[in-house]
């Protein structure tokens, strides 16, 4: 595999871009939004400085990384020759199964199409193409360029042959893969969305502050961030979708999102995205600024 594209160049799309780039393939970098392509270029651009700072990465490296991505806002350009998309745009059920009729549409016949959602179904997702068996969940973790694992999510219809290819591909990009089956928020979120939901809860009862809840878990659980910090790092737009996903799914009252989460999210405070959560970040960064309306 040569050439991979990518569509949806937000957190997770510039972060999936520059490790493929950095490992020497040719991607395709797509979002129907031109500004974010700007954006997540000089995000890859940043965090390529960084790598270089600590001594992992030389400027020649970054100038190859970097002439290796191409941005596109027309789909039918940016996957026309892609052997493997992995679609990682906004975590709303409709808007992938639009987006993968359209990959069906438009990416070559051999080509694998692979999600990097959180929590929909693949075999959902899959039953809206003529490939199901070619479909299949890829889900990196943030920040992509410094987290190892990648969760590799087999649809009911996923072929065992694509399976053990792009679990080869995660070895070839420096990632370690973990299979698992296909059900409400797969492993990983199923696990973590429910902590993250309790410690919104124990903040919305009034149990504890924010950077006391993020306190106890940090020092208490050995995390290396607290959750409702982990909430603003993911956003909290995402973490409020995945907690429906795990609610319709499982249709069990312990996975609804906490009332003061769909108020964050209704009132466009979704973390760093946006400047704003739980805590208040730099425009434009992941630095913590000052503390935020929950902290006095
Ligand atoms: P984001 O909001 O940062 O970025 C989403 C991008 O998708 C935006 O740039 C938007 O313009 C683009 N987009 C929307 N519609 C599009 C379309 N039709 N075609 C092309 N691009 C389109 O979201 P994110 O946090 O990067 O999440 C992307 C996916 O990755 C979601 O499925 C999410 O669940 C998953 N994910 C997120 C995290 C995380 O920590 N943020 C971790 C693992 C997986």
């Amino acid at each position: 595999m040569k050439h991979i594209s990518v569509v949806g160049a937000g957190t997770m799309g510039n972060g999936i871009a520059h490790v493929f780039a950095q490992k020497g393939f040719s991607v395709s970098l797509v979002d129907t939004n031109a500004l974010q392509l700007d954006t997540a270029l000089k995000t890859i651009a940043a965090n390529l400085d960084r790598q270089i700072a600590k001594g992992l990465l030389t400027e020649e490296e970054k100038k190859s990384t970097l002439a290796a991505i191409t941005t596109h806002t027309d789909m039918a350009a940016g996957v026309g020759t892609a052997e493997l998309v992995i679609e990682a745009a906004t975590e709303n059920t409709d808007l992938k199964l639009k987006i993968f009729r359209q990959l069906d549409e438009l990416a070559p016949a051999g080509c694998i199409l692979a999600s990097n959602t959180s929590s929909i179904s693949i075999t959902k997702i899959a039953a809206a193409t003529r490939r199901p068996q070619s479909v299949i969940g890829l889900h990196f973790m943030n920040p992509v360029p410094v987290m190892k694992l990648v969760e590799i999510i087999n649809g009911y219809a996923t072929d065992a042959a694509i399976t053990r290819q792009l679990t080869a591909l995660c070895g070839q990009i420096g990632k370690i893969p973990c299979v698992v089956n296909d059900y409400p928020g797969f492993v990983a979120n199923r696990i973590l969305m429910p902590m993250i939901n309790e410690a919104i809860f124990t903040l919305f009862e009034g149990v504890a502050g924010v950077q006391e809840i993020d306190t106890v878990m940090k020092l208490g659980m050995a995390h290396p961030m607290g959750p409702l910090q982990l909430a603003d790092f993911i956003g909290l737009d995402t973490c409020h979708s995945i907690l429906k996903v795990l609610h319709d799914g499982f249709g069990n009252p312990k996975y609804a999102p906490c009332p003061l989460l769909t108020n964050m999210v209704t009132a466009g405070y979704l973390g760093v995205k946006s400047g704003e959560g739980f805590y208040k970040y730099t425009p434009g960064s992941k630095d913590l600024v000052v503390s935020s309306r929950f902290n006095s």
